[in-house]
């Protein structure tokens, strides 16, 4: 990573990028952990990740074990009370693809993120797909009540250490994709449907090699989409992207968005 971001919004990759979105009839806009490490929030598979520092981790986040094991559980909901998404406010990425759909230049944002951020930043539910879940909804695994997580978080701090459901005494869980669970099939043709549809595809902090979602962006290259990838880190589909931004997506977006007319930081 820079220390400072070498791409300004005078960089001529940027001025097109900017004019790809405003020209584009129907752009679908994929997130991945990049957008959020600007709100304090760690990406889970970087080399600083969570899950490269603490195998342990990456246990806690296994389907299989979860279900088997009420200490884990226990661990799980302990762990979730820190978790640092509760107090994280969007960062500059949240708020410029916010700002994408009020211009009406974004057709469908698919996420990978789990931390509910782009919502708060103003991006709405019926545009987006949150393809891994979220932290901020419970699930039963047996009768498939969702509810707040802050309900269960409460049972939680009064000392209940793995609540079951109310309604039907079934083990509750993040409404995320763990390890070993399947992607919501809905979800999953709703995403490959927006990028066999769009006329730009924009990856954004995402590594493209977490498969199905690693397949989107070759979706829409095959309905004709152009392709713009704005990541920390190179990707697998660089060689084959329109434009290619390597840089902090914190500030990127923001240098986009300066090119959109009265545009104010
Ligand atoms: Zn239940």
């Amino acid at each position: 990573m820079h220390d400072t971001s070498k791409v300004t919004a005078e960089h001529p990759d940027v001025r097109r990028v900017a004019e790809l979105i405003s020209g584009a009839d129907r752009v679908v806009v994929l997130t991945g952990a990049g957008v959020s490490t600007d709100s304090g929030i760690p990406d889970f598979r970087g080399p600083q990740g969570v899950w490269t520092r603490n195998p342990r981790a990456e246990r806690l986040s296994t389907l299989q074990h979860y279900m088997a094991d009420p200490e884990v559980r226990a661990e799980v909901w302990r762990g979730r009370l820190e978790n640092p998404v509760w107090s994280a406010q969007p960062g500059p990425g949240h708020r410029v693809i916010a700002e994408m759909e009020r211009r009406g230049y974004l057709d469908t944002l698919i996420t990978q993120n789990i931390d509910g951020l782009h919502q708060i930043a103003g991006s709405s539910a019926d545009r987006m797909i949150e393809i891994h879940g979220t932290v901020r909804d419970v699930v039963c695994m047996s009768c498939g009540e969702r509810s707040p997580a802050r309900v269960t978080l409460q049972r939680v701090r009064s000392g209940e250490r793995d609540p079951a459901c109310r309604s039907c005494g079934g083990i509750l869980k993040s409404a995320t994709i763990s390890f070993g669970q399947q992607l919501v099939a809905e979800d999953l043709r709703r995403s490959e449907s927006a990028a066999a549809n769009c006329d730009l595809f924009l990856a954004v902090g995402t590594s493209l090699v977490v498969y199905p979602v690693a397949a989107l962006p070759q979706i829409a290259l095959d309905a004709g989409a152009r392709l713009v990838i704005i990541n920390g880190e190179p990707t697998p589909y660089d060689g084959v992207a329109d434009v290619v931004l390597i840089d902090r997506i914190g500030e990127v977006l923001p240098a986009i968005a300066t090119h959109w007319p009265r545009w104010v930081q």
